[in-house]
């Protein structure tokens, strides 16, 4: 699985980021990340961008380029990434796709976590509160000041990005308003719908009690279970973004799909399993009690 998580700072792509990696064993590429960890090994390019980081501008598109081309050739990334603050600019997404294209890799879909920017300067005091309260080092760019500048960065370098993906069929959007656990579920889902995940990997990590919901699904005809999957994912993404509802749509016509669709087959093959297990179970009690009689 490949995927770009984007959003502004304080969207929660970081968290998310961490729950993807523990759930699908795949990397987290995070540009932020790699720039503090250079800037505090003060390697070349960590003294280049250290006063930049703290202004809250952006790190010279050449310099995050680099970074990530060299990642993106190591072992690791064989089961799969999210990039993480990568690209921001439509220079890096350019950039991005001539990399990738070269090393014969697929985006599989880069998820938007849409929030509402007033919520933004909540979530970072609290964040910057709960590192204070762990004794850790707080972000020298995590101030009220510095973040109103990356904000601004975001909305001039990075929401452009909105529309490159979207003209591309890969941006999905979630509200990235809703709890934690509700905005890894939609993301869950979405997954699951284009295909990128199998439903049972998607499921796995879901109480006893959603599993046995879901077990229940599978015995569902694998059409009618996909079509399912792709509603509740077509549901699921906000409505106002028309372009975002059109790379769910495409993907919803892929799930629902029997004869294209990746989870579809699987789906259809988990059905027919199940439906044969019932057949022989039902008539193996059939056997018995004619037996009795
Ligand atoms: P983040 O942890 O993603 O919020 O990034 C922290 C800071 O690192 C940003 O404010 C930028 O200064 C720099 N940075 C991270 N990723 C990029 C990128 N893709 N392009 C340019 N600068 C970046």
């Amino acid at each position: 699985m490949r995927l770009i998580l984007l959003g502004p700072p304080g969207a929660g792509k970081g968290t998310q980021a961490q729950r993807l990696v523990q759930k699908y064993g795949i990397v987290q590429l995070s540009t932020g990340e790699m720039l503090r960890a250079a800037v505090a090994a003060q390697t070349p390019v960590g003294l280049q961008a250290k006063d930049i980081m703290a202004s809250g501008a952006l790190v010279p598109d050449e310099i995050v380029i680099g970074i990530i081309s060299d990642r993106l050739d190591q072992p690791d990334m064989k089961n799969g990434f999210i990039l993480d603050g990568f690209p921001r600019t439509v220079p890096q997404a350019v950039a991005l796709d001539e990399l990738l294209k070269k090393k014969h890799i697929k985006l599989d879909a880069v998820i938007e976590l849409r929030v509402n920017e007033s919520a933004l300067l909540n979530r970072v005091e609290t964040r910057v509160a709960e590192m204070q309260a762990r004794g850790e080092d707080v972000r020298i760019d995590d101030t009220p000041e510095v973040l109103s500048k990356r904000l601004a960065n975001y909305r001039a370098q990075t929401e452009p990005l909105i529309h490159y993906y979207s003209e591309r069929r890969k941006l999905l959007t979630v509200d990235g308003m809703m709890t934690i656990e509700h905005v890894t579920r939609e993301i869950n889902r979405i997954l699951t719908a284009i295909g990128a995940v199998e439903p049972r990997a998607a499921r796995s990590a879901a109480p006893a009690r959603k599993a046995a919901a879901a077990t229940r699904k599978t015995a569902m005809p694998a059409g009618k279970m996909a079509a399912k999957t792709a509603r509740k994912a077509a549901k699921s993404a906000p409505k106002g973004r028309k372009t975002a509802s059109k790379g769910v749509g495409k993907a919803s016509k892929k799930a629902a799909s029997p004869a294209k669709g990746r989870g579809a087959g699987k789906a259809r093959k988990t059905a027919k399993q199940t439906a044969r297990k019932t057949t022989a179970k039902a008539s193996k009690k059939v056997t018995k009690k004619r037996a009795k009689r």
